[in-house]
């Protein structure tokens, strides 16, 4: 690769990637919707209970939700958590005064664990657990020292008890989905960046030297042929000089993709370096992989590449090596190079064989 040109850096932070991105908030005002839809619930619940005041506390807690989801609708996001934070505490704490430590509503408390150590990035997590248990702690001896304040028969404490127990169960499974479904799609995202060229999607090099390792160790044990093709783009600076750098990267594009046309399913197709690419090619003796090369080469020749302001006539140079039995793959590529530098030498444009 020329040392000139800068490539891109391989891993940019993505925005909204991370668990407090956008999906992450997106998740957060879904919760507080589902929230809302709940104690809507919890109103008819209590009221058929007998609990007015837990009814009209489960309105301001629809209003609170509600305020939440708003809040973080307008970017407001921290606002919107800490009023989603301050309904859970102040509910958890009023339902355990007022109808005692039992009916469970203790519960959603034990919700916030996980969402704290895993969403929180700046490494709080271990004071707000703890201040979190505090509270815990704290909260059972007030209900347990003062009893319950408005009492239910036990009977519906045990209703209230069950059903904070089912819906914690539900709630939990659906945001310990919601955390796989995060670290599943980063892991994608970052295989991806590891293993593909980001401007052609090609293999990259160290993913190409994977491949290809175990494409050719199959190959020699069955005794088939596999050969290299390596190519290079003519007089790219050129191109690069004459009609800017994203010109010159939509051709490098549109190579890659002549290439992968003409190559088959079970050959390995990398970008090697800047303009230089490298296929390996399984199961091919020589002359058809010369073959191929030519076709390729002369495909190139006669079709100028519609990008950008006017058609580009291009042409690209070829060096083809079989691999030698019990050859190692390196040692390979250096000779199909050297093929390269033979087409070069010779005037650009043509096929050498290693
Ligand atoms: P030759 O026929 O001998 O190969 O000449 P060339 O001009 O193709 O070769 P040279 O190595 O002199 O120049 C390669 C150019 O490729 C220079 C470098 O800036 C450019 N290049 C490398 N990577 C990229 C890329 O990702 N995008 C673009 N636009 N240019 C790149
Ligand atoms: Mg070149
Ligand atoms: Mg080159």
């Amino acid at each position: 690769m020329n040392p000139t040109f800068k490539p891109r850096p391989p891993l940019a932070p993505q925005r909204g990637s991370s668990l407090a991105g956008k999906a992450y908030w997106a998740m957060v005002q879904r919760v507080a919707l589902t929230a809302a839809a709940i104690d809507v619930g919890y109103i008819a619940l209590f009221l058929w209970l007998g609990s007015q005041p837990l009814a009209a506390i489960n309105v301001i807690s629809i209003g609170m939700y509600l305020g939440a989801y708003r809040l973080i609708q307008k970017r407001y996001n921290v606002a919107g958590l800490l009023l989603i934070w301050l309904e859970v505490v102040g509910h958890s704490a009023l339902g355990s005064l007022l109808i005692g430590w039992d009916s469970g509503f203790h519960y959603y408390l034990l919700m916030f664990i996980p969402a704290i150590v895993i969403a929180n990035t700046r490494g709080y997590a271990a004071p707000m657990v703890l201040a979190l248990l505090a509270y815990y702690l704290g909260l059972h001896a007030l209900s347990s020292h003062l009893g319950p304040l408005d009492p239910l028969p036990a009977r519906s404490v045990n209703i209230v008890n069950w059903v904070h127990i089912c819906l914690v169960f539900a709630m939990s499974a659906a945001l310990s989905a919601f955390y796989r479904r995060t670290i599943l799609i980063a892991e994608a995202r970052l295989r991806k960046q590891a293993t593909l060229d980001p401007l052609t999607s090609l293999a990259n090099r160290s993913h190409f030297e994977a491949l290809s390792t175990n494409a050719l160790a199959r190959s020699q044990r069955d005794g088939a042929p596999v050969t290299l093709l390596l190519c290079d783009v003519d007089l790219f600076k050129r191109i690069n000089d004459q009609y800017g750098h994203a010109v010159g990267d939509e051709v490098l594009v549109a190579m890659a993709k002549v290439l992968a046309a003409n190559l088959r399913e079970g050959d390995v197709l990398a970008r090697w370096g800047g303009e230089e690419f490298l296929a390996l090619m399984p199961a091919s003796p020589l002359d058809a992989a010369c073959a191929t090369a030519e076709r390729i080469r002369a495909a190139i020749e006669q079709t100028p590449l519609d990008v950008g302001q006017a058609p580009i006539a291009l042409t690209m140079s070829f060096g083809v090596a079989q691999v030698h039995s019990a050859e190692d793959l390196q040692a390979a590529i250096a000779r199909a190079d050297k093929a390269l530098y033979q087409s070069k030498n010779a005037g650009r444009n043509r096929v050498s064989v290693a």
